[in-house]
């Protein structure tokens, strides 16, 4: 009997005992899920957050876009902090509220503007702009070529030299023996003769920038046109002094002018004038140098060629043998030649040539190589390409038959 009752008393305590630790893990398994659900509760929070900013800063654009355009005009003159006389770009001239975020004193006469479309209130200063064309003119900061791959033109280069290197690279010589330095230089001559490539080397030596204006560009439809962009090109030079500005085909705008002129003819003697009183110097150059090109020095206007404007004018010639033999080695450097090709043969073959066509002939002997998958270029590929660059030239074809 006494032992029945022990074994129901210790049955009760292991059911207790079960119990109680069913229920301690039972709590513990809560007190996890309560954890994981406090982190998910936060992400979720930050999430919430994070949507609540991106919708504010969406909003925030929708607003913006929504506002009404704003007028461009520019500032002629700040009356006091709060009021200004501004052009605006409709029309009229009008005097105008400042808004309070922006000073008088960073309105200088000139600056460009955005006004508001009912008020004209002056909203916002705006950057300067550069016509896109006049930018498209600045070649390089510095072209990449040298004297090393000009053939000839010996005493060409020392004379230029002189004239735009060391006035640029020296300017207390000038300054010591009290002259001015020569502003600018003329290059005559055949098209192809190397007169641009004679810039760019100059350009390089000095580590000048580089502008090319083709003279013709500067022709433009409408009255001013080409007198604003002559302005922006010297604007644009002296912020990037020292610089060289290379005007080729100068012919195009500063040929000889005349009594009897349409009125096209007149646009283009109002650039030409601009470019005079550039060149003059009236508001001063520093250290922007000119070079003008061209194949007529006959038909240019006398004023053009005065000293002080074009200082030296110096002619450039088509390439003796010599310098066709030097010319032939630049172009032909990195060729793989056959060994039975010799510089004599190819320059007796195209003494009528200019530096233009040797570089076209080289480029032609390799194409004829390239065409059969040769690994090296022969006489035979430089005889068709001479026969093929000089008789497009429109040479007398029977007498560059005789050569081949
Ligand atoms: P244009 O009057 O038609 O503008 P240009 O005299 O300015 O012609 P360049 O543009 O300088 O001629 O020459 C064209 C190309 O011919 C050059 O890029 C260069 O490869 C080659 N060339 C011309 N002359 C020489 C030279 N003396 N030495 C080496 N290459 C030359």
């Amino acid at each position: 009997m006494v032992s029945e009752f022990s074994d129901k008393e210790t049955n009760y305590d292991v059911d207790r005992y079960m119990d109680s630790s069913y229920l301690a893990s039972y709590v513990r398994q809560l007190e996890k899920k309560v954890k994981v659900s406090e982190t998910e509760k936060k992400l979720l929070d930050a999430e919430r957050m994070r949507l609540e900013r991106e919708l504010n800063s969406v909003r925030a654009e929708l607003e913006r876009l929504r506002l009404p355009p704003l007028f461009t005009g520019s500032v002629l003159e700040v009356l006091d902090d709060d009021k200004g006389i501004i052009k605006s770009s409709t029309g009229p001239t009008l005097v105008v509220q400042i808004a309070k975020h922006i000073s008088g004193d960073d309105l200088p006469s000139g600056t460009r503007v955005a006004l508001n479309q009912r008020s004209f209130a002056l909203m916002d200063i705006l950057p300067m702009t550069k016509d896109p064309m006049v930018l498209g003119m600045e070649v390089e900061e510095s072209p990449k070529v040298t004297y090393n791959d000009i053939g000839g033109l010996k005493a060409q280069i020392l004379e230029l030299r002189e004239m735009i290197e060391l006035p640029l690279l020296k300017p207390h010589l000038f300054e010591e023996i009290g002259i001015d330095p020569p502003s600018g230089v003329l290059l005559y001559g055949s098209p192809g003769t190397g007169k641009t490539l004679l810039t760019k080397a100059v350009a390089h030596e000095t580590n000048a920038t580089f502008i090319r204006v083709i003279g013709s560009e500067l022709v433009q439809k409408y009255i001013g046109e080409g007198a604003r962009l002559v302005r922006e090109i010297f604007k644009m030079a002296k912020e990037n002094a020292p610089s060289i500005v290379f005007i080729d085909e100068l012919d195009a705008i500063g040929s000889k002018r005349l009594d009897m002129a349409t009125s096209g003819d007149r646009e283009v003697q109002r650039t030409l004038l601009q470019l005079l009183s550039q060149m003059d110097g009236f508001d001063p150059r520093g250290d922007v140098k000119m070079i003008g090109a061209t194949n007529r020095p006959d038909i240019l206007d006398t004023a053009l060629l005065r000293p002080g404007r074009f200082d030296r004018i110096i002619e450039i010639p088509m390439p003796n043998p010599e310098a066709l033999k030097e010319i032939f080695r630049i172009h032909t450097k990195k060729m793989p030649l056959s060994p039975d090709i010799t510089l004599n043969d190819l320059v007796i073959r195209c003494e009528s040539a200019s530096g233009a066509d040797v570089k076209a002939i080289s480029t032609e002997a390799g194409m004829f190589a390239i065409r059969e998958e040769r690994l090296e270029v022969s006489f035979d590929d430089f005889k068709k390409s001479i026969a093929k660059v000089l008789k497009k030239k429109g040479m007398d074809i029977d007498s560059v038959k005789s050569y081949v």
